[in-house]
């Protein structure tokens, strides 16, 4: 018996497939969804935009990259998806909402007022944003969270590669806040001197500690350690190439339609 995401790609069999443009498309991430959208059946690349690469073909050679959403016919268009950078994804999100597009976010660093913002918007089209695609870091959360309340104290490591520009990750950030919800009897921070300042680590909801880790050669990494009395539980989810995103990306693309106003976290989607 098949279940989860991939019922959800099967039940889409049939249908005419989504027209997709990729916003951020010469990027690392942007890139790799041109190629994902391209390979896909149910998915039809029609659109690129990226201002570092405009009148450049994208990165499968389908379509010519635009300089700005703006550019983009919404008449051609089912879902935009933007891997970008927060100021950027702000001012796209909300140009779908605007044109009745539907959005798929994965850029990080927006923020809860433009949450707010894009719940109102979202009136004739859908969004989801995701702080993280990949299907095993999506467990890792509801799993974090299941945990949370069995023991006292936490810590986050998220580790990321050497050109990561925000911290903590969005997915450190989504963590936090879930297993902060799910319990309220987090330990304090023994620390009363810290010889290097940070040494501790930030502090997040719950005033669970997170620590960035940023080095070359990483992609996306994030650790959840748990202690209790006389035992620890370590969560660790690994994404070793950007190819981990892509199927909870292209899931998305095709799953949208369904899920109207705005959704956060792919874990709806995937029913769990
Ligand atoms: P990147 O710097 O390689 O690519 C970003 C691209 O956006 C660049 O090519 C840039 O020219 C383009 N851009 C900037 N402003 C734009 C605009 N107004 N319109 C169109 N394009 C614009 O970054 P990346 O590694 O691809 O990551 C992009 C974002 O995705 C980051 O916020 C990152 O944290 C996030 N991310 C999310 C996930 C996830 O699963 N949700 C996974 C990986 C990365």
């Amino acid at each position: 018996m098949v279940t989860g995401p991939t019922t959800l790609w099967v039940t889409e069999k049939g249908t005419a497939p989504m027209r997709v443009a990729v916003v951020g498309s010469a990027g690392r991430m942007g890139s790799a969804v041109c190629e994902a959208v391209a390979a896909d059946d149910l998915l039809d690349l029609v659109g690129a935009v990226d201002p570092s690469s405009s009148g450049d073909m994208d990165s499968t050679g389908t379509v010519v990259v635009s300089d700005s959403i703006e550019d983009v016919d919404p008449t051609e268009v089912d879902v935009a998806v933007d891997f970008t950078v927060a100021e950027a994804a702000r001012q796209n999100v909300q140009w779908c909402a605007d044109h009745g597009i539907h959005a798929v976010v994965g850029t990080s660093g927006l923020l809860e007022s433009d949450l707010v913002s894009f719940r109102a918007a979202f009136t004739s089209s859908n969004c989801l944003i995701a702080p993280n695609f990949a299907i095993g870091a999506v467990l890792l959360m509801r799993f974090a969270e299941m945990a949370a309340p069995f023991f006292p104290t936490a810590e986050i490591i998220e580790l990321h590669h050497d050109n990561k520009v925000d911290a903590p990750s969005g997915t450190a950030m989504r963590t936090l806040e879930r297993m902060a919800q799910a319990s309220n009897e987090w330990g304090t921070d023994p620390t009363e001197l810290e010889t290097i300042s940070g040494s501790r680590g930030g502090t997040g909801p719950g005033g669970i500690q997170v620590h960035s880790v940023r080095l070359r050669g990483l992609v996306a990494h994030q650790e959840v350690l748990f202690g209790t009395d006389g035992e620890t539980l370590t969560l660790r989810h690994d994404s070793l190439d950007r190819s981990s995103f892509m199927n909870g990306i292209t899931l998305a693309c095709k799953a949208i339609s369904e899920h109207p106003g705005v959704t956060i976290g792919l874990d709806t989607l995937l029913g769990i």
